[in-house]
């Protein structure tokens, strides 16, 4: 079995999860923040910002071969959007699962994409695919004083 502070560093896994322009301007915001906290999940970091170009341009560096990666920093840049922070047990991957397929035709009624949007190209919320770069993410959009460190009061209620 493992101790209680391996137990504990399991459950500081952490994501970040970005209510995208369309999403902010559609006033899904609450929701999105909902179906975190009803999971279970742990809020560490949130801002209400417009990012720049050049920033959404590092956000998506990976995809900067793609046809549709300029209008998707333009988009992503042109309205205000809402980064957070999540943690806990697995959040990379329950956090992909809870917002569904990039292509919200693919994505199943109960996930976000599926519930609320049709257009691959306003998908509403963004996702980290994997813990590291989830790690480049976190640290593109918090300083480390961003991300705060407290003890959520019903983490005996959630993990065992
Ligand atoms: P994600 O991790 O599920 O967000 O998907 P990707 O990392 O592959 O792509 C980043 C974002 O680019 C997606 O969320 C979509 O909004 C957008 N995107 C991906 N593929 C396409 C596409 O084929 N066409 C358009 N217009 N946008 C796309
Ligand atoms: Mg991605």
């Amino acid at each position: 079995t493992l101790s209680n502070s391996k137990v504990a560093e399991r459950n500081k896994e952490r994501s970040l999860i970005m209510i995208k322009p369309n999403g902010v301007q559609r006033g899904l915001v609450g929701e999105v923040i909902k179906r975190f906290e009803q999971k279970g999940f742990k809020l560490v970091a949130m801002k209400f910002t417009q990012a720049s170009e050049e920033h959404m341009k590092t956000h998506y560096k990976d995809l900067e071969k793609l046809k549709f990666y300029p209008g998707l920093c333009k988009y992503m840049s042109s309205n205000p959007v809402v980064p957070m922070v999540w943690e806990g047990l697995g959040v990379v991957k329950t956090g992909r699962v809870m917002l569904g397929e990039t292509d919200p035709a693919k994505s199943l009624p109960g996930t976000i994409r599926g519930d609320f949007s049709v257009h691959i190209g306003r998908n509403l919320v963004h996702g980290s695919d994997s813990v590291e770069s989830a790690k480049k993410e976190i640290a593109l959009w918090f300083k480390d004083d961003e991300v705060v460190t407290y003890t959520a009061g019903n983490n005996e209620w959630i993990y065992e």
